[in-house]
């Protein structure tokens, strides 16, 4: 399977959530492709540039990428998704779509720091994981993931993927955010 990502990886990735795609998201009532393509659409709907549609609908792939249970936050386990994913991302993408995504976990915890609103929104599960993560950061580690250039992007990315849990939405398909992830990948490459 590595070669094809190497030679292709926007096919690789897109047949990776067609094939394991439609397990369950960590206790919420939508699939790993739905939560993915949820925020994917959430991002355009948001004119976001190609990377940060990319990086939506990526910022998972950890998860379809390892091989522990997709519940493992109720046994205590925290996966590191965004580190994993991040660096299969950074391959092939380059940081601008990893980078939102390794930091998708520091954005929670730095909005349940700084938004209180934010945090009474959280989903059990995503409250339940939030303690394994670590909590709510720091001021002071609130302070220094300001100074991340990427920090805007991951903030504005965990809030789509907040938002992208809702059971049967209608979203475009996988096809449509192909060209995206080309645009990026492109992009990555100049
Ligand atoms: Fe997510």
């Amino acid at each position: 399977m590595e070669g094809n990502a190497t030679r292709d990886p926007v096919s690789y990735v897109l047949t990776l959530f067609g094939e394991r795609g439609s397990a369950a998201y960590i206790g919420e009532a939508v699939t790993q492709t739905e939560h993915a393509l949820q925020s994917a659409w959430a991002a355009e709907r948001n004119s976001a540039g190609p990377a940060l549609i990319a990086a939506a609908l990526l910022h998972d792939v950890g998860h379809l990428l390892h091989g522990l249970p997709e519940d493992c936050a109720q046994d205590g386990i925290d996966d590191g998704h965004e580190e994993l994913g991040a660096r299969w991302v950074e391959q092939y993408f380059g940081p601008a779509v990893s980078e939102p995504v390794r930091l998708h976990v520091s954005a929670k915890r730095f909005l349940c720091r700084t938004d209180p609103v934010y945090m009474q929104r959280l989903s059990d599960a995503s409250i339940l994981s939030l303690r394994l993560q670590g909590g709510p950061l720091s001021p002071g580690e609130a302070e220094e993931f300001l100074n991340n250039p990427h920090a805007d992007a991951a903030v504005a990315l965990r809030r789509w993927d907040e938002q992208a849990k809702v059971p049967g939405l209608k979203t475009p398909g996988l096809d449509h955010f192909r060209p995206y992830l080309e645009a990026a990948r492109a992009q990555s490459a100049s």
